[in-house]
């Protein structure tokens, strides 16, 4: 393999309803960064149906090249369908580094298509950089539960690639009128030849707050004893307006989904405040939220190690404080 051949960071850009994902723009501003240091260009892929406008965000946020497959193959997220654009697009085009979003798309496309190049694949990484003369990718994540960062390269493929975690880079501020190159590619894919058909697809009918997008977070941990005893976590959420967090207990224990799951294994958020109920505090779960603008404590140890990471801290049972404060903000 000749490295010389490969050239330039791309960023996959993810997007749902015509609209980009936050982690794409994110992105952009990191590969910027590489792209910068390595003297070369940044380019996203677009791959959808009706996407092509999207360009002009992607420009705005720092990319200089768009690649876009706009067909109606690719209307709905498909692994396969996706998988095979990438692949084809990457092949021709030989970029030197590829980053996604470590969000469910993103850790499927990337690990689909990795398995199909001869190359690896960085998974979770919440720090890069590049080596300015070889290129070679510096992809770190926390290792042996959360307690050290290894850096993985990828010293003998190209491309080099990585899915990195949502909020854990910078977006541009972006930069209205700024424009730059479309490729626009297409792909002789027919709808029969795909294994995958999307029947029907289930909106959520409740709008629930994201937890990566959210301002506030109410997060509960094993402390609250059973589903039952969670619901009040969901209770003090909705009186705030803000979206339910756990930790990874509560979620093996299925009182509720992975999507909601805060550290290592889970999401990295950034809210304004974030509530820390009945929640140990163990490592894995402070990697995820250490860096919240406000983190509030509650539990009847006040040897738990949360107290070591938070601003506030109350000692006492949950069940006890979380129906004052649910009644006092309702006041409010
Ligand atoms: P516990 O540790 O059981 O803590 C319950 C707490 O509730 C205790 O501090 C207790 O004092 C308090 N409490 C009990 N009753 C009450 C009450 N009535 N009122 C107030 N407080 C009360 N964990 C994550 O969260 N996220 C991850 O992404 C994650 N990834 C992991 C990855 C690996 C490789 C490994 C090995 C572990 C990972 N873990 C993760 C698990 C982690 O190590 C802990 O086991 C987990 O976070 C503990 O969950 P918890 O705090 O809810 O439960």
């Amino acid at each position: 393999m000749d490295f010389r051949d490969y050239k330039g960071v791309w960023v996959f850009i993810e997007q749902k309803d015509e609209v980009v994902a936050s982690v794409s723009l994110e992105l952009l501003g990191a590969g910027r960064k590489l792209a910068d240091k390595r003297g070369v260009e940044l380019a996203g892929i677009l791959i959808g149906e009706n996407v092509k406008h999207l360009t002009k965000t992607i420009f705005e946020y720092g990319a200089d090249t768009v690649y876009v497959y706009d067909q109606p193959i690719f209307k709905h997220y498909r692994t396969e369908t996706y998988m095979k654009a990438l692949l084809e697009c990457t092949e021709k085009y030989k970029p030197e580094i590829i980053l996604f979003g470590a969000t469910s798309t993103g850790k499927d496309l990337a690990s689909a298509v990795a398995t199909d190049m001869p190359t690896g694949l960085t998974a979770d990484t919440t720090e890069l950089d590049v080596e300015e003369e070889t290129g070679l990718l510096l992809a770190s994540r926390p290792a042996f539960g959360g307690n050290i960062m290894a850096t993985i390269l990828c010293k003998k493929y190209r491309p080099q690639m990585a899915t990195v975690r949502s909020k854990v880079m910078k977006a541009l501020t972006p930069q209205t009128g700024r424009t730059g190159k479309i490729i626009e590619e297409t792909i002789s894919l027919k709808e029969e030849d795909i294994r995958t058909k999307v029947l029907e697809i289930v909106k959520e009918t409740v709008k629930k707050v994201r937890i990566d997008e959210a301002d506030i977070i109410v997060a509960g941990g094993k402390g609250l004893g059973s589903f039952e005893g969670f619901q009040l976590i969901h209770q003090l959420a909705e009186t705030l307006g803000g979206a339910v967090g756990a930790s990874r207990d509560v979620v093996e224990a299925g009182w509720i989904e992975h999507a909601h799951q805060v550290g290592q294994t889970g999401v990295t958020v950034t809210p304004k405040i974030y509530f820390a109920i009945g929640i140990s505090g163990a490592i894995q779960h402070i990697v995820g939220m250490k860096n919240s603008g406000l983190i509030i404590a509650i539990n009847k140890d006040k040897e738990a190690p949360i107290f070591q990471a938070c601003h506030f801290g109350i000692v006492g049972d949950a069940f006890e404080i979380v129906p004052i404060l649910i009644e006092q903000f309702q006041m409010a």
